[in-house]
């Protein structure tokens, strides 16, 4: 299933926790023009002003813009679109997202989770293109993953599908703040990779000195220090490489996807990561599919969420014609 031709334009909007970005986006998934904000966290009403200014400053004088797409952070109501909660933005009620942003644009607006734009915008027009059965991961501060079978994009029945950042990876792992314990989450997300980074450094690891100055080590540091030759930082990359290469495993046994896409923060770092990955996946090559040969990096970079705003903007047009 491609998307029809189309002619309007189409405003993309990736939030996130930190900052908002927007884009003027043509029918093919190219951005225009953009504009990038910090997230207004904790009140719903001051991020929906925000987003209706960001879109009607990139609509002004285009005539041809005809929908608004949002890649967002939280879990979206598949049926009417609200953001049903959102630890990232501060939101602990469910905001009528799409409604509340239809009333002040006058657009129609299509939102999704950030991972399925993610996942919507590489399928279209990245490194999922032209195939039909694809899983994007997106490795973060938390890691989700976006699920395209046939074409389509899998929510499962109550919109949770992907989740694959509380698939348990060890029984006896690390509590985890979904209830359970030895999820992929708390394994290998940026957010434990610098956990595990900032407790237990030897003395000779670079992080020794980045943990003492600034109180912790973030996984960004982790990934310069791996880049820079630090054995120590190398050996947290690995790790984190060895739990996710589990994960893409189970997947691939479940889906047998063509591709595995890799993307989010962690995956900006040059190929380290997906190297790594590469060589872990090599460790787990006895069963049905080798992982292997599905695992690509994501094309779209940082952009998966907002070029993939615009996928989803293109989806949901269609879907109402
Ligand atoms: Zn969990």
């Amino acid at each position: 299933v491609s998307l029809l031709p189309a002619r309007g334009l189409i405003v993309g909007v990736d939030i996130g926790a930190t900052k908002i970005a927007a884009g003027l986006g043509t029918p093919h998934g190219r951005i225009q023009a953009r504009l990038v904000i910090s997230t207004p966290r904790e009140d719903p009403d001051r991020l929906v002003t925000a987003v209706a200014d960001l879109v009607a400053e990139l609509a002004r004088g285009q005539p041809r813009v005809t929908a608004v797409g949002l890649g967002t952070c939280g879990r979206v109501d598949p049926v009417d679109q609200s953001v049903m909660s959102s630890i990232a933005l501060g939101w602990s009620r469910p905001v009528a997202l799409r409604a509340l942003l239809e009333a002040r644009t006058g657009l129609p607006v299509f939102i999704d989770n950030d991972v399925n734009a993610g996942a919507l915008g590489e399928h279209a027009w990245g490194a999922g293109h032209g195939v039909d059965d694809l899983i994007y991961l997106g490795v973060g501060t938390g890691i989700g993953a976006g699920i395209v079978l046939g074409g389509r994009l899998y929510r499962g029945a109550t919109g949770a599908a992907g989740e694959i950042g509380h698939m348990v990876i060890d029984l006896d792992g690390p509590p985890c703040p979904c209830g359970n314990r030895g999820c992929l989450e708390v394994l290998a997300g940026g957010k434990a990779l610098g956990a595990f980074a900032s407790t237990d450094v030897p003395g000779d690891s670079a992080l020794a000195a980045i943990a003492l100055g600034q109180g912790a080590v973030s996984a960004r540091d982790v990934f310069e220090a791996a880049r820079a030759g630090d054995a120590h930082a190398q050996r947290l990359v690995r790790r984190t490489a060895e739990y996710l290469a589990v994960a893409i495993v189970n997947v691939v046994n479940v889906f047998d996807p063509q591709r595995v896409i890799l993307g989010g923060g962690l995956a900006q770092t040059g190929d380290l990561l997906v190297t790594a990955v590469r060589e872990a996946l090599g460790h787990w090559t006895g069963c049905f599919v080798d992982g292997r040969k599905a695992l690509v990096s994501t094309a779209l970079g940082q952009d998966a969420a907002l070029v993939g705003a615009v996928a989803v903007a293109r989806h949901g047009l269609e879907a109402r014609s």
